[in-house]
């Protein structure tokens, strides 16, 4: 349920309100937009007297919201939800940010040299797998915690942010330093591990499951967002479908699809998706195009002899002529199927 106050609601009363609810064992989630605020009501709101609320005199309207997710709904917070990293580099409402970096990190000299090539080209944050979600147990697992230091290694060589991924809590330590926290496909519904990262305050990069539907996505986000952390990236990563030409297959109407149902930024990932490096870069344009808030790219220095994902990575030179057509075709990112509005930086 959400509740649209008056412009003019004065703050003890919003007050009074949210303590009245929170009385009733309800969890409020304050929203001030720039036209309304907004106090969305999480819990049993079964017992809850409509009337009695629209008797209120600080209160415009209530509305029941019938989608199982609450704080990751557009009607619960309607502008986008904008991200800023340690940087000062921001994703949502306008923001665009690209990760690139290899599959997984294989050595020193690779990560820092991807690292470099993708900085010149003007990727704002490192990506490197160090725990790698494999089908054969037999193929390379990464170098777990050697990876993670050799990323923060990265960092301090190139100043950019990392993103990697997760597989397990208990590795939770272990990612301290780390700026994104990427949940893989294949984790999307380990609920505990999503409560873990619901206490932290850092942002997560939460990728679709490859046989997922765009709610069940969106109740993966809601599983972080109710511990608290407010910090959700969604990404599309390709589904499986009977189609066999690509290694996943490309769901781009789920942009605008999932911009109107919630504020949260979204980012493509057209090298799993795709699994090609040739397709990688129309679909990273046309992601673009389609209003995605940003992107994520393999990029591999010597993608024949990559330990994982080397098909679909691109070399440096590749990513950096993609990128210059990524820049020319911001400007024409068509949001005008969500309420948000684009503003362009
Ligand atoms: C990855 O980013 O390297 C990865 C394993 O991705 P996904 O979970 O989308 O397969
Ligand atoms: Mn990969």
């Amino acid at each position: 349920m959400i509740v649209v106050l008056k412009k003019n609601a004065e703050q003890q009363q919003v007050e009074v309100f949210n303590a009245w609810l929170h009385s009733m064992g309800l969890e409020t989630h304050t929203s001030v937009g720039e036209n309304h605020t907004i106090v969305g009501l999480v819990g049993d709101t079964s017992r809850v007297d409509i009337e009695s609320i629209m008797a209120l005199d600080i209160v415009e309207t209530v509305r029941r919201i019938q989608e199982p997710y609450k704080n990751a709904n557009r009607k619960f917070h309607e502008e986008d939800t904008v991200i800023t990293l340690p940087t000062g580099d921001k994703i949502g409402g306008g923001h665009f940010l690209v990760m690139a970096g290899p599959c997984s990190v294989e050595n020193e000299e690779q990560i820092i040299s991807v690292a470099r090539s993708v900085k010149a080209a003007g990727a704002q944050v490192l990506r490197g797998g160090a725990f790698k979600p494999r089908t054969s147990p037999y193929a390379f697992q990464g170098l777990h915690e050697e990876g993670i230091r050799l990323l923060l290694k990265a960092r301090e060589a190139t100043g950019l942010p990392i993103v990697t991924e997760i597989m397990d809590a208990q590795h939770l330590p272990l990612f301290e330093d780390i700026d994104i926290i990427q949940v893989g496909a294949r984790n999307m519904q380990n609920f505990e591990l999503l409560k873990q990262l619901g206490k932290l305050r850092k942002p997560v990069l939460l990728k679709r499951g490859m046989a997922n539907t765009l709610q069940e996505l969106l109740m993966s986000a809601e599983y972080i967002m109710a511990g608290g952390n407010e910090q959700v990236i969604l990404c599309e990563r390709g589904i499986r479908t009977f189609e066999t030409a690509t290694r996943n297959t490309m769901d781009l109407s789920v942009i605008p699809v999932l911009h109107q149902l919630s504020h949260l930024p979204v980012v493509v990932d057209p090298s799993h998706a795709t699994g090609r490096y040739q397709l990688v870069s129309p679909m990273a344009l046309a992601s673009t195009a389609a209003g995605a808030d940003g992107l994520i790219i393999e990029v591999h220095n010597d993608p024949e002899h990559a330990l994982c994902d080397g098909p679909q990575s691109l070399r440096p030179e590749k990513f950096a002529d993609m990128m210059e057509k990524i820049r020319a075709i911001r400007p024409y990112a068509d949001r005008s199927f969500t309420t948000g509005q684009l503003a362009l930086d």
